[in-house]
């Protein structure tokens, strides 16, 4: 393995397995259990109201995009109404606004944490209501992990009484004044897949504030059946329940997901060590003690006046190294599928897009990978008194 070690791609973020979920995928196998319900399946939703140490009541779903849509649901939206996004996000965040017939109404990002700016929502839900619109829900992203100002989002939101669906899907592991992200809405999603800080090679979850609503969410989850001995549907279903087997990957994966926080934050730490002398380059941190970050992907930003370098030079030097990296995610009032949707903000999202690139922050990366990442960010920005060699990351890890 070592002489071809230069020729393995390095991921922008790989599966990581803990080691113990083959066990539960064969506890699934002995008992039969190949379904889209049993034990791992409920074990898994315990696992995840035990960590994130709320009252929340967990629903896990075939994906997360799922579950937002869910949520929607869950929040009456329909045809017609509008729900408030943020812009810059995955367009998963927006696509299920759609499914249900209902308008996205995208806002801009602030500086600190990249993510929905609290003053941008508050102009958009005025002006919106201003024009007669029913404005049914709020969608904020915590994007790369980074939590968003939810003290802010929530004043504003509660003020005009519309729900906030946090999504959740980067940010497993990560909280906000000391409560996991996921919790501070009305509904929450998480992701599991498989590029995501714990995975079930596919699947997501929707964190329910209570009971009732959880029950509903199964109800739909799994083509709303109706009580009776017969098939009787007073409701549209969905089959988006997750399956036992990927459920097993979920709970051996929950064994270690403090772990894989730790060791993206340790990578994260490197990158902010590497970069702390050179001009021009900004590294996405968290801006308080307030805000834990799992760090799920470190993100940086280039000032090319300053350091000469743009976003291109640097994504073609990691591809000829045969290493990921990647533009922050292209705000979705900027995509063509969007172009119709009303747009609050000014151009945070946009400049950050412009200049703005993901780096390589798998939790599974080796001191080499480091090594071949820092040479390639140390001949780009001419640092070369930086030496981040294998034994820091060593030591750190
Ligand atoms: C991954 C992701 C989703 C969708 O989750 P899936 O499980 O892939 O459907 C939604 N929003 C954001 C911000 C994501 O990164």
């Amino acid at each position: 393995m070592d002489n071809n070690c230069n020729t393995q791609k390095i991921y922008l973020s790989s599966p990581h397995m803990g080691g113990t979920e083959i066990n539960y995928i064969n506890d699934a196998f002995s008992q039969n259990w190949i379904a889209p319900m049993g034990p791992n399946v409920e074990g898994f939703e315990k696992d995840l109201e035990a960590y994130l140490q709320s009252s929340s009541h967990i629903a896990v779903l075939s994906s997360g995009t799922a579950a937002l849509h869910l949520a929607l649901i869950n929040c009456g939206v329909s045809a017609g109404d509008e729900v408030i996004c943020q812009s810059l996000t995955f367009s998963a965040s927006a696509n299920p606004i759609v499914y249900q017939g209902a308008v996205p109404v995208f806002v801009d990002s602030e500086t600190d944490t990249w993510n929905m700016c609290p003053q941008a929502l508050e102009i958009a839900i005025v002006d919106r209501l201003s024009k007669g619109k029913k404005v049914k829900a709020v969608i904020v992203v915590h994007l790369y992990g980074m939590p968003a100002k939810m003290n802010e989002i929530l004043a504003v939101a509660n003020r005009f009484n519309i729900p906030v669906i946090e999504d959740a899907a980067e940010a497993v592991g990560s909280s906000y004044n000391a409560k996991k992200c996921g919790t501070f809405g009305m509904f929450g999603i998480l992701s599991f897949n498989g590029n995501k800080i714990i995975t079930t090679s596919g699947g997501g979850a929707l964190v329910c504030k209570d009971i009732e609503a959880k029950k509903h969410t199964l109800f739909l989850a799994t083509q709303a059946r109706d009580e009776a001995p017969h098939y009787e549907h007073s409701h549209i279903g969905y089959n988006y329940r997750l399956s036992n087997i990927s459920a097993g990957i979920g709970r051996g994966q929950m064994e270690v997901l403090e772990e894989r926080v730790e060791q993206r934050r340790a990578f994260n730490a490197l990158y902010r060590d590497f970069f702390k002398d050179v001009k021009g380059v900004t590294v996405l941190t968290e801006p308080s003690t307030s805000f834990f970050s799992n760090h799920w992907l470190t993100a940086v930003v280039i000032n090319q006046e300053a350091t000469g370098i743009t976003k291109e030079q640097l994504l073609a030097r990691f591809a000829a190294a045969n290493i990921e990296a990647r533009p922050l995610w292209k705000p979705m009032h900027m995509q063509p599928v969007f172009e119709a949707a009303p747009y609050y903000g000014g151009t945070v999202a946009q400049d950050l897009f412009q200049n703005g690139v993901c780096l390589p922050s798998g939790s599974n990366m080796s001191a080499s990978d480091w090594n071949r990442i820092t040479d390639v960010l140390t001949s780009l920005f001419n640092n070369s008194e930086k030496n981040n060699t294998a034994d820091a990351v060593s030591e750190s890890l």
